[in-house]
């Protein structure tokens, strides 16, 4: 049986539907037409529709550990069908990878997961967004090169390639800290606060 806390929730949320139910009917009777894909960390405090203020049927997402795209060719059959799915069926317009700080996927990677463990086989991965250094700026330096990393994954697969002109990719880094989200500046090659 769930937590009390989630029980409630639902009764919350019921309340809600029954004040947007425009919104929830027009989603149930039309499908869905989201056009961002969310690639984004499975950690509990990184919430995608929270963090850009989404509406049910905004995003399209994919979370997990440490926000991973496996390149195409290690056939995971889980990443690539979202993929596959978010561009050709939904046409999504934009494809966001986001990290975070205090990642505790890459915490694990950079400090060393056991290496039976399923989690350290997922990591494989990234491994090689870690940092050069090791010091304590070696965590966020990896968060940092993973996004890059799993963002350019996504160019691994045909359908993405052949959709480039269709599709924008963006490199965000969630600060759990201060709220901000920060995105790659390709044009400056640095991170730089997003400011509206
Ligand atoms: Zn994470």
């Amino acid at each position: 049986m769930p937590t009390e806390k989630v029980l409630h929730g639902h009764q919350k949320f019921k309340n809600s539907f029954d004040e947007n139910k425009k919104l929830y009917l027009q989603l149930a009777n039309q499908g869905q037409h989201p056009k961002v894909l969310w690639v984004g960390c499975s950690d509990s405090r990184v919430v995608p529709e929270f963090i850009v203020n989404a509406d049910a049927g905004d995003l399209f997402v994919m979370r997990n550990i440490a926000n991973i795209i496996p390149p195409s060719d290690a056939q995971d059959i889980c990443t690539s069908s979202v993929l596959e799915y978010a561009v050709l069926e939904l046409k999504v317009e934009h494809i966001v990878v986001c990290g975070h700080t205090g990642c505790g996927g890459i915490t694990a990677l950079v400090k060393g997961v056991p290496n039976d463990s399923k989690v350290s086989d997922w990591l494989k991965y990234a491994h090689k967004a870690r940092a050069s250094t090791n010091d304590n700026s070696s965590i966020l330096e990896t968060i940092k090169n993973n996004i890059l990393m799993q963002a350019e994954h996504l160019l691994s697969f045909d359908f993405i390639r052949a959709n480039k002109n269709n599709v924008k990719i963006h490199k965000w880094l969630y600060d759990m800290h201060s709220g901000n989200i920060s995105f790659f500046d390709e044009k400056e090659n640095c991170w730089t606060k997003i400011n509206l």
